[in-house]
C-alpha cells in the first residue's frame, strides 16, 4: 500500500468505527440506510449516492470490517437482482435523479427487484423481445408478457427490457426501464419448476403505466443497458462464493467427513478432484473480482457463470451418489414460493434438481460459450442474417 492508499484504510477505519458507535446493529434496514448515508455502501460510487468516490478495492476493506464486526450486511439472497444487477446498471447509466432516488431503497432492501427480461420467443435470443412500450404524455404505456421472472411475487421494483421502435433492427429498437410491480395492469402468475416449487413466474404486463423518468438510458439505447446488466448477473452467479467450501461443494466434503460410513474409496479421487475444481473456480472468481475493481466487468465473467455452473451440476450428481438411496429421498412437494435459494441448507435431492437450472438462467451454457468464442478468444462471429433487418419485418 502506497502512503496515501494507508491514509484512505485509516480514514475508512474510523468513519467505520463512528457508524457502529452510532447505530443500532439489531435494525438492518435502519442500519444499512445509515451505513449507505455515511458513504460506506459502495465505496467507489460518489458521495450522496452512496460511496466516497474512492477505488473499488477499498470496498473488500469495509465489508470485512463491519463482518467482524456482526453488523447486518445488505440481503445478497433475497435482493441479488437489485443489489448485483440493478443497482451498478442504474450507477452506471442512471440520471442523478434516478441515482437519488432508486440506489438507496436498493441497498436496504426496501425495494426487491426482479428481472422482467425473458420472453416465451426472447430468452437466448433476448434482443428479439416483443414487450412493446409506446410513449404518449409523460411516460410510456407497455403490454407484453414476460417467462421466467424469479422471485416476481416477492418484489417492488423490476428492470425491464421493451421494444420502442420496431421499424429499426432488433438491437436498435429496445429500451430499458425501471418498472413499479404494483402498477395494476402487472399480473404475476407462478410456475412451478423440477423441485416442485415456485421461484419464478409469468408476468403479464397490460397497459402499464411508466414515467419517462424512470427509463433507464437513451430512448433505443436498451440493448446497451441490458448488455451491463448481464455482465453484472454473469458475476453475480459465478463469483459471489468467498470462503472456502461456502458453495456446493460444502455440503459434500462435510458428509465425507462426518458420516466415515458413506465413504467409498472409489469415490475418494473423484471428490479430491472436484474439491480442487470448486477450489480454482473460488479462487478465479476472487481474482476476476479484484480485476472487476478497477472498472466494470467483461465478458470475463462468463466463462467465471460457465464453470460454475458445469460443477454444480457435476458436484450435486456426486452427492447423490455419496449418499445412496437416502440421497433420492427428495419427496416433498409442497408448493412453496420460496424467497431465495437456498442450496447449502437443503437436501441432496433438492440440490440435485435445482442445480439443472443453473445451466440456464442467466444465460445458457452454449450461449456463454459463444461469447468466450467471440469476444474473448476472438474467433469469428456466428452468422446473423437478421442483423440489417427492421425487427417488425422478422419472421415470427
Ligand atoms: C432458474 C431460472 C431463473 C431465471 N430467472 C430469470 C429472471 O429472473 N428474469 C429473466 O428475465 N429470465 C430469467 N430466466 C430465463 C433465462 O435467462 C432463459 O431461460 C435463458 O436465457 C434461455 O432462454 P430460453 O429459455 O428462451 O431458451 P432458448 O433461447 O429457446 O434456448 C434453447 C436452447 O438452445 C440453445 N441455443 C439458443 N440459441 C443458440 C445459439 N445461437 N447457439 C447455440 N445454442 C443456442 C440454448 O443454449 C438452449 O440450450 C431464468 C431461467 C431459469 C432456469
Amino acid at each position: 500500500m502506497t502512503t496515501d492508499e494507508q491514509a484512505i484504510a485509516r480514514d475508512l477505519s474510523g468513519r467505520i468505527a463512528t457508524l457502529l458507535e452510532q447505530n443500532d446493529l439489531s435494525d438492518p434496514a435502519r442500519f444499512l440506510g445509515a451505513r449507505f448515508d455515511a458513504g460506506l455502501a459502495w465505496v467507489h460510487f460518489p458521495p450522496g449516492r452512496g460511496g466516497l468516490g474512492l477505488p473499488q478495492s477499498f470496498q473488500a476493506q469495509v465489508d470485512a470490517e463491519l463482518e467482524a464486526a456482526g453488523a447486518p450486511g445488505p440481503a445478497k439472497s433475497r435482493n441479488g437482482i437489485g443489489l448485483g444487477m440493478a443497482a451498478p446498471t442504474i450507477a452506471a447509466f442512471g440520471t442523478d435523479e434516478q441515482k437519488q432516488k432508486y440506489l438507496r431503497p436498493i441497498f436496504t432492501s426496501e425495494h426487491i427487484y426482479c428481472q422482467l427480461f425473458s420472453e416465451p420467443g426472447a430468452g437466448s435470443d433476448l434482443a428479439a423481445v416483443a414487450t412493446r412500450a409506446v410513449r404518449g404524455g409523460d411516460g410510456w404505456t407497455v403490454n407484453g408478457q414476460k417467462v421466467w421472472t424469479s422471485g416476481a411475487q416477492n418484489a417492488q421494483r423490476a428492470i425491464l427490457v421493451a421494444r420502442t421502435d420496431p421499424s429499426v433492427p432488433k438491437h436498435a429498437g429496445l429500451t430499458y426501464f425501471l418498472c413499479d410491480m404494483s402498477d395494476p395492469g402487472i399480473d404475476v402468475r407462478p410456475l412451478r419448476q423440477i423441485t416442485g416449487e415456485a421461484e419464478f413466474n409469468e408476468v403479464f404486463l397490460t397497459d402499464v403505466h411508466i414515467p419517462d423518468s424512470d427509463r433507464l438510458g437513451a430512448e433505443g439505447q436498451g440493448w446497451k443497458v441490458a448488455t451491463a446488466t448481464l455482465n453484472n448477473e454473469r458475476v453475480a452467479i459465478g463469483g459471489s462464493a468467498a470462503a472456502r467450501e461456502s458453495g456446493m461443494i460444502g455440503p459434500v466434503a462435510r458428509a465425507w467427513r462426518e458420516q466415515p460410513g458413506l465413504r467409498d474409496p472409489a469415490m475418494h479421487d473423484e471428490l479430491l478432484r472436484l474439491w480442487v475444481e470448486a477450489e480454482v473456480a473460488r479462487l478465479t472468481g476472487e481474482r476476476l473480482r479484484q480485476q472487476l475493481e478497477a472498472g466494470q466487468p467483461g465478458p470475463e465473467g462468463s466463462g467465471l457463470k460457465l464453470a460454475f455452473a458445469r460443477l454444480a451440476q457435476t458436484i450435486s450428481g456426486f452427492d447423490i451418489e455419496l449418499h445412496g438411496e437416502a440421497g433420492l429421498r427428495y419427496d416433498d412437494w409442497t408448493m412453496r414460493r420460496p424467497d431465495k435459494v437456498d442450496f447449502i441448507g437443503r437436501e441432496p435431492g433438492y440440490r440435485y434438481l435445482r442445480a439443472k437450472g443453473n445451466s440456464i438462467e442467466g444465460g445458457t451454457s452454449e450461449i456463454l460459450r459463444n461469447v468466450i468464442a467471440e469476444r474473448v478468444l476472438g474467433l469469428p462471429p456466428e452468422h446473423r442474417v437478421d442483423k440489417d433487418i427492421a425487427w417488425k419485418d422478422l419472421p415470427r
